[in-house]
C-alpha cells in the first residue's frame, strides 16, 4: 500500500517563507467552515472576517511567498485548510469587539457569577419562567432597549424559548 500524505503535495517553504508563514497563520482564527449554517449560507459570527490577501498586506508578506503559505495554512479553531490565495481565501481573524466581549465577560463573572449560576439552574427547571428572577428581568430589559447583539449571544448559549416576547 502506498501511504499518501497530504503534507507531500503542499509547496515547500524556505526559511524566510517559513517565519512569514507563522505570522500569517497566527491571524488565522476561524474560517467558514467554523460559522454556523442557515439554509446553506453561512451567517459570519466568530472573528472578524477578512482574506487572506488582507492579512498578506497587512505583515507585507512578500508576492512571491504568498501563493504557497496560503496552502499551508489551517484554520486555528477546527483545523480546515485547502486555503488559496485568490479562490478560497476567506478567513477569521480574533476580532476587536471579541476580546472586548471577553474582558466584559471577566468583570461580569466576578460582579454576577453566582447569580447566573441561579439563573442557570432556575432555567434548567423552569425553562420559560426567566422573568420571575431579578437577573432575568434585567436580561429582558436589555433586550426591550433593543440590544439585539445581545440577545442573538445569548440565544446561542441558552434556551430559545427562556424570553418569548
Ligand atoms: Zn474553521
Amino acid at each position: 500500500m502506498l501511504k499518501v500524505d497530504p503534507d507531500d503535495f503542499l509547496p515547500t517553504l524556505n526559511k524566510t517563507a517559513q517565519r512569514y508563514f507563522k505570522q500569517v497563520q497566527k491571524e488565522v482564527n476561524y474560517c467558514p467552515t467554523c460559522q454556523p449554517y442557515d439554509g446553506g449560507e453561512y451567517i459570519w459570527i466568530l472573528g472578524e472576517e477578512t482574506t487572506l490577501e488582507e492579512i498578506f498586506d497587512e505583515l507585507d508578506v512578500p508576492e512571491r511567498f504568498r501563493g504557497d503559505i496560503a496552502n499551508h495554512i489551517t484554520c486555528d479553531n477546527c483545523g480546515a485548510s485547502n486555503f488559496e490565495r485568490y479562490d478560497v481565501d476567506v478567513v477569521g481573524k480574533e476580532d476587536h469587539f471579541d476580546l472586548e466581549t471577553q474582558e466584559k465577560s471577566i468583570l461580569a463573572e466576578r460582579k454576577y457569577g453566582r447569580k447566573i449560576d441561579e439563573l442557570q439552574s432556575h432555567l434548567d427547571k423552569y425553562p420559560s419562567l426567566a422573568l420571575t428572577t431579578a437577573l432575568g428581568r434585567k436580561i429582558y430589559k436589555e433586550i426591550l432597549r433593543g440590544n439585539t447583539f445581545f440577545v442573538y449571544k445569548w440565544k446561542m448559549v441558552s434556551r430559545e424559548d427562556s424570553f418569548l416576547l
